[in-house]
């Protein structure tokens, strides 16, 4: 599990700035996905060593009256679940009025907050910092989240003092050699695969999980816990092992209607953080959101594999099944890897075809292949298509090998191929894509310098 850290701040004082920054790892997926990187809410932040999701809870408007209604329920949801929050004002304006308001706002939830005073660049610092203090909301903190001066600092002791809750938090540089040993030895297929339903409030993951459920023997036991905290449930299904990340909470039959849960972003994304493959539900008799892109967008940066659930599918013409589905072609283009499936959870139809696709995209996310496999799909795809000249020199690629599993990661060696343009490293994933025969995964490439 990693910590979840949320942005907070009125408008314009460099939220998405920085989101951006700690969001665009160098372990990006390769391929970039048109429609999802306008409006991000949230995402996994991969900087310096640390590793967290991060949520931008939008701009706060606040006035010194009427905050609370400004804020999007989400937003304070988000502040309360969070486990840390990073409060930014702007070292250019001084202290402003929202800035208080937002302030009165943090101290009241009692929250570990720290004070980030951004656009340090070109002015003086001490002196910018200096008006904050103000605020009473302890030390400041400068940083230009343009150009990343002071973000490390500050991560430091944002997250340092997490690594005890979460170890997961600091990323080890040893990590990837003792992984790929590690993951050698793991035997995927006896492990219980771990599949969370998400999805927004009301689509049917209840349903849904009650259908799963009820077509099994199963214990369902009240757990302890948070609106943060999923429910874990231990199923069997043809002769496999799954724990079912049940983030609507199961509403046991006669108790249905009874105390309907908060939708918890953060628990959504705990879940998916966990999950090795999700079940991303969407309500067909709803347009397709925003956050339906995002909690996908979401799975996967995060390396999970997807299959997607249209549910509702019982009862609609076939010129409305028809909008829909030029709608999802149109939107979910990003996510074309993945099996789209039309059921109704509420009659059960569909949900059994569900579970070849789960296990096929799980096949693929833990497939091993060698060396000499990877080289030679590299050498083919490289025959096909030659990479593109670079000042003048031809990029030439030499040989591809496994960098790990679940989700698939090929790591080519090669000259200048830091310098392959993205069409041609998103020709690449889809070459490995279809000649691995992957599916319902993302793939990452990675490239390496040769020496
Ligand atoms: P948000 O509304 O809080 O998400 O703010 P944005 O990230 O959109 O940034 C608002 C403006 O501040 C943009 O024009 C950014 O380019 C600018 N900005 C953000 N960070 C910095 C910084 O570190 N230094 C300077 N000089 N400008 C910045
Ligand atoms: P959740 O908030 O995602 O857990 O959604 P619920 O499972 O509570 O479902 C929300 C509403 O949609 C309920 O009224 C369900 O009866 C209804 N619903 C769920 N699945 C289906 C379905 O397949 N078809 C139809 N027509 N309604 C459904």
């Amino acid at each position: 599990m990693l910590p979840v850290v949320a942005l907070v701040g009125r408008p314009n004082v460099g939220k998405s700035t920085l989101f951006n920054r700690l969001t665009r790892s160098r372990d990006a997926l390769v391929a970039d996905f048109p429609g999802l990187t306008r409006d991000r809410k949230y995402g996994q932040a991969n900087y310096d060593g640390f590793r967290f999701i991060l949520i931008d809870t939008g701009g706060i408007n606040g006035d010194e009256e009427g905050i609370d209604l400004r804020m999007a329920e989400q937003s304070l949801q988000a502040i309360v679940e969070a486990d840390v929050v990073l409060f930014l004002v702007d070292g250019r304006d001084g202290v402003t009025v929202a800035d208080q308001a937002i302030a009165n706002h943090l101290r009241k939830q009692n929250k570990n907050t720290l004070l980030i005073c951004n656009k340090i660049d070109g002015i003086d610092e001490q002196a910018a910092g200096a008006d904050f203090y103000s605020l009473a909301m302890g030390e400041v903190f400068g940083i230009a989240a343009a150009h990343g001066r002071g973000v490390q600092k500050m991560l430091e002791t944002a997250l340092r003092p997490l690594a005890e809750q979460y170890p997961e938090v600091i990323v080890n540089s040893e990590e990837e050699v003792s992984s790929d040993l590690e993951h050698d030895q793991i035997d995927y297929q006896a492990l219980p695969l771990k599949l969370a339903i998400v999805g927004r409030p009301n689509v049917g993951k209840s349903t849904l999980t009650n259908r799963i459920l009820g077509e099994e023997r199963v214990v369902v036991f009240d757990m302890p816990g948070t609106t943060r905290d999923s429910v874990y449930i231990p199923m069997q299904r043809n002769e496999r092992d799954y724990i079912l990340i049940d983030t609507a909470g199961v509403r046991r039959r006669g108790k249905i209607g009874e105390a309907i849960e908060k939708f918890s972003v953060i628990k959504t994304l705990q879940a998916i953080e966990d999950a090795n493959v999700v079940l991303a539900v969407i309500d067909a008799r709803e347009t397709i959101s925003d956050q339906d892109l995002n909690l996908i967008g979401f799975a996967l940066n995060a390396g999970r594999s997807i299959v997607i659930a249209v549910n509702k599918w019982d009862g609609l013409t076939q010129d409305h099944k028809d909008e829909i589905k030029r709608e999802l072609d149109r939107r979910l283009g990003f996510v074309d890897f993945a099996r789209v499936h039309f059921i109704s959870a509420l009659h059960g139809t569909g949900v059994g075809h569900l579970f070849e696709s789960v296990e096929e995209a799980y096949a693929s996310a833990t497939q091993r292949v060698g060396t000499s496999k990877l080289t030679r799909i590299m050498e083919m795809a490289q025959d096909e298509h030659q990479p593109p000249l670079v000042s003048g020199r031809r990029v030439k690629l030499k040989y591809a090998h496994a960098g790990g599993y679940n989700p698939p990661r090929v790591i080519i060696h090669g000259n200048q191929v830091n310098d392959l343009p993205g069409s041609y490293q998103r020709y690449l994933t889809n070459y490995f894509r279809r000649a691995l025969g992957v599916m319902g995964t993302p793939i990452k490439i990675e490239f390496r310098e040769s020496s």
